[in-house]
């Protein structure tokens, strides 16, 4: 699998599925799932009630239609939220192999992911990188490109350095 670096906005990606950064809830939020919803518009929150009544616990994934983004699918995570008191690594990790085995059921040959709960869920940014990195180089998947999406520039650094390492 090919993994890339980019600087940019999760919605506007053109791969096969994008990831959201969603909670447990699965009925928006902020962050990368806000922008997600407004830019995918109300069919993903259609399609997160009629398939996740109940939402989704952490570490794990499931997905919906993209709506408007050029996706075909959103692929939504729920990551530890590590400001909450959630700090059990393997729930971050999970959620990109989860994403990852979500895509080879749909069929997705490329998937581009947010640095999951770096955000609002406050996840030591370094070893968010690391957790990203390690787990979508260690996975096996028919995916053929995973793509690294950082919304600024010292992020595209952080992990373009710990990507070429
Ligand atoms: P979480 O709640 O899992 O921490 P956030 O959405 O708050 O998720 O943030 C995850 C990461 O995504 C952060 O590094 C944040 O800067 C970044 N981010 C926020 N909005 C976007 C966007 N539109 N596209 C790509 N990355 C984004």
């Amino acid at each position: 699998m090919d993994l890339e670096v980019v600087q940019g906005d999760i919605t506007t990606q053109d791969v096969d599925a994008v990831v959201n950064a969603a909670n447990r809830a699965m009925r928006g939020g902020g962050g990368v799932d806000g922008a997600i919803h407004r830019a995918g518009g109300p069919e993903v929150l259609e399609d997160c009630r009629r398939r996740f009544p109940h939402g989704l616990a952490t570490g794990e994934a499931g997905w919906t239609t993209a709506g408007q983004m050029s996706a075909h699918w959103v692929i939504h995570v729920v990551g530890p939220n590590y400001r909450g008191g959630e700090r059990d690594r393997s729930l971050l990790t999970s959620c990109y192999a989860n994403a990852l085995a979500v895509a080879d059921e749909l069929g997705a040959t490329s998937i581009a992911f947010p640095l999951i709960s770096a955000g609002i869920y406050g996840w030591p940014f370094d070893d968010a990188v690391d957790a990203a990195v390690d787990t979508l180089r260690s996975t096996t998947t028919n995916v053929g490109t995973a793509r690294l999406v950082a919304f600024d520039a010292s992020a595209y650094e952080a992990i373009e350095r710990r990507v070429s390492t």
